[in-house]
């Protein structure tokens, strides 16, 4: 059987798997990913994209793509509560899409899954990744020095092996990865299936408001399991209707579950392709990691939709577990520092789970609403406040939580605005590309560029108040004093923070701490 390497092997192409392979190639590392499908996605599913990600899009090139994959309509979030889309809404609310200006220089994106999948599949490709589509991963094996994975070519029907430093199990919520290295999964249970079509109906250009996002939840006894969910898509006249059950059925029972839930039973309607049923469950991976396999995205921790952060939850896991790999992968970190990868994203990664959970009661079945609603954080600290603890964080705090970022480590890096010339940017826009020292003074300058020469790591060093000025924020908002210097991660976290006068040997200890060396 033919055998090839590669560092990493990322199975499957989703959000999370593209995005691991972008930000992979922009640290310099190419990945093989391998996926079933023909394809990127072919149904618009998720939509929107968190400042958080955005800001590391801008980064690796792909924001713009994504900005100008909005959809037509105004920039609103309209959702309705209906007995059918033409018939009797129950409740409607609209709201602005946030902008959290004070915490991100990004807009949130909106982009449709599909245009999100097919924007940063083509800059991953750009950075070196090796995109295989059609090519499902048969089995693995792995050992001390790394995995072997057998791929089963559908167009050739060819079996080949590929020998693997590192195995990203991105394989989705339906994934077999965890399983097979070992890994379980706990969590609040399955709550039903839902079958995605997509379909064409211009008569309902008029009866829908004009918004950048928009969704019903149709409540009609007629339909099956009694709901349905109807959502726009970026073609005016083309939707989304999720059927709640996991049914095959003929096109012309398709159109009829359609027309129920328009409340047209005339309409006409075209069927462009009818999707496979997901399930909507809440499903948390009992451990990340497994020797040198790593799980991310719906694969690490499915939940339900209501909120919207599954996909992005499953994009930020990519780009923080891809700089990890690519330092270990380079000889700049040793391997100990992908133990991070379960201390850090696992709690994140069951806490956002955990509010989808309670969202989904909140918003569709308040009446049904259990007592042991899990504790979740207010929506903004579930976005900026994630406060992580790890051996990748220097004098972090010892267990995770959620506050907003202050520059203590283990937190975001503060956005402060700041300027070069005539240019405005934000701190946000130096990171996601290597190690950052952000210092107003020289000597921490100097020592910081000592150290990142002994230990052959590259480092971009910003003196604020020198090439960059800021509007007098920076201080405060990182804790700092005129002296003292922030240690960003490539992920845009605080890895370690010093508030005294240069000291060449604290950065270092800190440093070599972060990079298991
Ligand atoms: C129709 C639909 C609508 C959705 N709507 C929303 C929404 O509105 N809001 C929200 O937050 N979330 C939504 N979700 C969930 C959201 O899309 C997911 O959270 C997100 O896509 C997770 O990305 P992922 O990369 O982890 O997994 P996936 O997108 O599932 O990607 C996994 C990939 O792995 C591949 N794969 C699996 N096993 C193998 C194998 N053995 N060999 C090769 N390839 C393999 C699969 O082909 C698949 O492409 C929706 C999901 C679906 C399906």
């Amino acid at each position: 059987m033919r055998s090839e390497q590669t560092p990493v092997l990322i199975v499957g192409a989703g959000l999370a798997g593209l995005t691991t392979a972008l930000f992979l190639g922009q640290h310099g590392v190419p990945a093989i990913v391998a996926d079933r499908h023909p394809g990127t996605a072919n149904q618009p599913k998720a939509r929107g994209q968190s400042p958080t990600i955005m800001e590391a899009f801008r980064t690796a090139g792909v924001a713009d793509a994504l900005l100008a994959a909005a959809p037509p309509g105004r920039p609103e979030m309209t959702i309705v509560i209906c007995d059918s889309i033409t018939g009797t809404v129950l409740h409607q609310y609209n709201e602005h899409v946030p902008h959290f200006a004070a915490l991100s220089p990004s807009p949130s994106g909106l982009a449709s899954q599909q245009a999100a999948e097919a924007a940063i599949a083509a800059r991953a490709t750009e950075l070196g990744a090796d995109l295989r589509f059609r090519t499902v991963l048969d089995s693995l094996r792995q050992d001390d020095d790394g995995v072997t994975a057998t791929l089963h070519d559908l167009g050739t029907d060819q079996r080949y092996q590929v020998r693997a430093d590192y195995l990203v199990g991105a394989d989705g919520g339906r994934g077999t990865i965890a399983g097979e290295v070992g890994i379980g999964h706990h969590g609040r249970g399955a709550f039903g299936h839902t079958t995605t079509v997509l379909f064409r109906a211009p008569e309902l250009i008029d009866e829908v408001p004009d918004t950048a996002i928009l969704m019903y939840y149709v409540q009609n006894p007629q339909l099956p399991n009694g709901s349905a969910s109807f959502v726009s898509t970026d073609h005016p006249g083309e939707y989304v209707l999720g059927i709640n059950d996991d049914r095959e059925r003929t096109e012309a029972e398709v159109v009829e579950v359609i027309r129920i839930a328009a409340g047209r039973p005339e309409l006409k309607v075209e069927v462009c392709n009818m999707g496979t049923a997901w399930e909507i469950a809440h499903r948390v991976a009992d451990r990340f990691s497994a020797g040198r396999v790593h799980l991310i995205g719906d694969a690490a921790h499915l939940m339900p939709p209501t909120g919207g952060q599954g996909g992005n939850t499953a994009m930020l896991d990519g780009m923080h577990l891809a700089w990890k790999l690519a330092a270990v992968v380079r000889g700049e970190a040793g391997p100990g520092l992908l133990d991070s990868h379960d201390a850090e994203q696992r709690p994140y990664g069951q806490t956002i789970a955990d509010w989808q959970y309670a969202n989904m009661f909140e918003r569709l079945q308040p009446d049904q609403r259990p007592d042991d609603l899990p504790e979740v954080p207010d929506p903004v600290q579930g976005l900026f406040g994630y406060r992580m603890a790890s051996r990748a964080v220097a004098g972090g705090t010892d267990g995770y939580g959620f506050e907003l970022p202050a520059g203590r480590p283990g937190t975001r890096a503060p956005h402060v605005v700041l300027h070069r010339g005539d240019e405005m940017l934000s701190t946000r826009d130096l990171f996601f590309a290597g190690f950052v020292l952000l210092t107003e003074d020289p000597d921490w300058a100097g020592a910081a560029e000592q150290v990142a020469a002994e230990l052959a790591v590259p480092l971009a060093v910003h003196r604020i108040g020198a090439e960059l000025t800021d509007d007098g924020t920076f201080r405060s908002d990182y804790g700092l004093s005129d002296c003292g210097a922030v240690l960003v991660r490539p992920d845009g976290v605080i890895g370690w923070r010093s508030t005294t006068i240069a000291d060449r040997d604290a950065l270092d200890a800190a440093w070599r701490q972060i990079l298991d060396r």
